[in-house]
This record gives C-alpha cells, structure tokens and sequence, in this order.
C-alpha cells in the first residue's frame, strides 16, 4: 500500500504509539482530581503545555487543548467576534469549511458584522489590496490560513502579520497544514491567534491547539466546567495531549532533515508527472518550491476521470480526489471549483488529483505511482 494522503491525515510514528501506549498504561487519572493520580496527570500535561510553547516561542498561559483545529478555529472566531466586539472580518473562500462555516453563522446571526472576502488570483494567491488599503481599526479581525490544504499555496504570512499590526487588526491563521512543517517563527511573525491538530504532524487524532494571544479574555465555546484556564469544559485526554506534544518534538527536531525528504520527493514527481503526462497542469503554487508546502502537490489531468481516486486505491495507491473532509465522495473540492471557475475549466475538460507526501514516502513509491496512473489514464 502506498499512502499518499498525507494533508488528509498521517499515520502514528512509532516514537508517538510508545508515548501512547504508556500514558494509555498510567496516566489515566482525571487532571481535575486532586489525589496523586490526577495530579500526576495535570502534571504532565501542564508539562507538555510549556514543552509545545517553547517550541512556538509563545507563553503557555495561552495554548488552549482542544480535540483539534476543527475545534479551535471555532473556539477563535466566535470568542473573538464576541469579545472584541469585531465589525468586520477578512477571510478568504479559500479557507477550511472549519473556518467558513463558523464565519458564515456569525455573520448570519450578527447584523453588525460584515465579511470580506478577498478575491482568489488563478494561480490560488490572494489579492490583499482590500487589507492594506483598509484604514486603521481595531474592530477587525483577518483570518487566513498559511498553507492550503488543497493547493500547498502559502500565505506571505509576514506580509500579513506586518499589515496587520500596522492596522491594528486581530489576525489569526489556520497553521494545520503547515506548522512543523515548513520554518515558522512566531516570534518574528506575530500571530494573535493560531490553531493546528497533532494528526497532520504524524500524531494522534481529536487533539490539537488553540492559541490565543491573552487567552483569559475569551469566552469558552463549550461550558460545563474549567479546565483549560475556563476556556474548555471538559476532562482533557492526557494521552492525547503527551502524544501531541512528542509529535512536535520530533517534528521539529528533524525537521530540515524530513523537509528536504519531502522536496526530493515532491520535485520527483513534478518531473515524472511532466515527463509522462504532457499536457498535465499544475493546481495553485503547488508547483511552486517555495510558495508552496513540501508536503502538497496538485494536478490536473486532461480529461474526465470521475472514479480516477478509486481506480488508484484498487492499485494500492492512497491520493484524494477531493478535499478529504468529504471523502467518500467524488465531488470535487471547493478551492478547485474556485479555481476552475477563474481558469473557465469544468469537470469534463480535467481531473483534479491531490498527491500528499510525509517524510516516510519514498522515491519508489512514486515510480509505482506513475506507472498505475499511466495504466489508469492511458488505457
Ligand atoms: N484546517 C485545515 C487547513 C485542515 O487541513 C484541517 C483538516 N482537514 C482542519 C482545519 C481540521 O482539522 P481536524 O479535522 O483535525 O479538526
């Protein structure tokens, strides 16, 4: 089997599934209780709490546990509309739907806020005309994630920051895809408010973070109790969390030694793609070595190839065909749609294909790839 789905979910490391199964084995005491066995666990997950600060140079008084970034950019944007009082918002329709959904009901039930979108270039960049030109306001709230989940694109994430704290807008982004995965320093580039999953990063699922910068002046999303500081109700999976936190660690330990793995690959397959598929295009940036993620390549393929994700799983190979929060179904993802609307494609004229690598795909595995994709496309 060849797993090539890695912006949809990655699988555990080996390092990850010991630190599991031993918080699994001891650490099952409630982090609420104050016998030795809750206090053990509370222990240790404030512990991991100043581990994952010091790596993202933030202070832990602000890093909220959640059951991932779903969760925690739902707990930003509506604690933050709320608390700050926020009149207008910029987003991008390229964001998440975790990002679009909740933004949408907040202006639904909001008279007073208003939504931007900024409008999508074909190439999936962003035009930031409407922010820089924006006058000063600290009503405003920017959110715009760092790479996309679909394309690779990256945001110029310090171009944004800069903006808005010239501005004197909230920004937060979705760092999902691209924490640990790409160099970030969050204390050269500011972000008020963050969020990821472990499960990207080679981690358990149902665990990730919410940063908010000041977090005690936000309201909870979800109530009943007060655990994470009165941010989240609700018994914290200690497991979850060491595991998360050994995750990073390792992320970030090797992490030039695993992005370079993951440029051979990528540029491996732009060239055997191009190599064998002549009029094949290239989805966003994602062609793109630096404006693009290490981890993301997308591509469209000449022609109409509906069953195309299904065909490769019958060859042992794992792509997406569509963003993998619908998988299961053949509908093509949103930012595609967006895209195909600006390049005036339709679903009969190309196949879009998202091709995801970790650290541990190998060259091989490419070579296979390619073979069954010619087998599929040209038979
Ligand atoms: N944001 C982005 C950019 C993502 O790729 C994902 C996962 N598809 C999420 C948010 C949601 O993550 P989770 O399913 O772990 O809540």
């Amino acid at each position: 089997m060849i797993y090539f789905d890695n912006a949809s979910t990655t699988p555990l490391l080996p390092e990850v599934i010991s630190e599991m199964v031993e918080g699994l084995t001891h650490q099952y005491g409630n982090s609420s209780s104050l016998h030795q066995k809750g206090r053990a666990a509370k222990a240790e997950i404030e512990n991991t709490r100043k581990q994952i600060a010091s790596f993202l140079k933030v202070d832990p008084m602000d890093l909220v546990f959640t059951s991932g970034a779903s969760e925690s950019n739902n707990l930003i944007l509506t604690s933050v509309v709320k608390a700050k009082k926020i009149k207008k918002v910029f987003s991008s329709p390229l964001e998440h739907k975790s990002v679009l959904d909740p933004l949408l009901d907040l202006e639904k039930n909001n008279k007073d806020l208003e939504l931007v979108w900024l409008k999508a270039n074909k190439d999936g960049s962003l035009d930031l005309a409407p922010l820089s030109d924006h006058e000063p306001n600290s009503e405003v709230l920017v959110s715009l994630m760092h790479g996309n989940n679909e394309i690779g694109n990256f945001l110029d994430l310090e171009k944004v920051s800069e903006i808005c704290q010239q501005k004197g807008f909230f920004f937060h982004s979705d760092l999902t895809q691209s924490l640990g995965h790409s160099p970030l320093d969050l204390s050269q580039t500011p972000l008020d408010f963050f969020s990821f999953s472990a499960h990207k990063l080679h981690g358990p699922k149902a665990v990730g973070v919410a940063y908010l910068k000041n977090a005690f002046q936000y309201p909870p999303q979800i109530l009943g109790g007060s655990q994470e500081s009165g941010l989240r109700a609700g018994t914290p999976s200690g497991v979850n969390i060491r595991a998360m936190g050994k995750a990073l660690a390792l992320s970030f330990e090797n992490s030039q030694e695993n992005s370079q793995k993951r440029s051979k690959l990528k540029n491996y397959a732009i060239e055997k793609l191009q190599e064998n598929f002549e009029d094949i295009e290239f989805n966003g940036l994602s062609q793109n070595r630096e404006k693009s993620l290490d981890t993301i390549l997308n591509v469209s393929l000449k022609g109409e190839f509906p069953m195309l994700a299904f065909q490769l799983d019958l060859e042992g190979i794992c792509v997406s065909q569509g963003s993998a929060c619908s998988s299961g179904s053949v509908k093509r993802s949103k930012v595609i749609e967006i895209l195909d609307d600006l390049h005036g494609r339709t679903e009969q004229t190309h196949t879009p294909l998202r091709i995801s690598f970790s650290h541990l795909n190998t060259l091989e595995e490419i070579d296979r790839f390619i073979d069954s994709l010619l087998k599929i496309v040209k038979s």
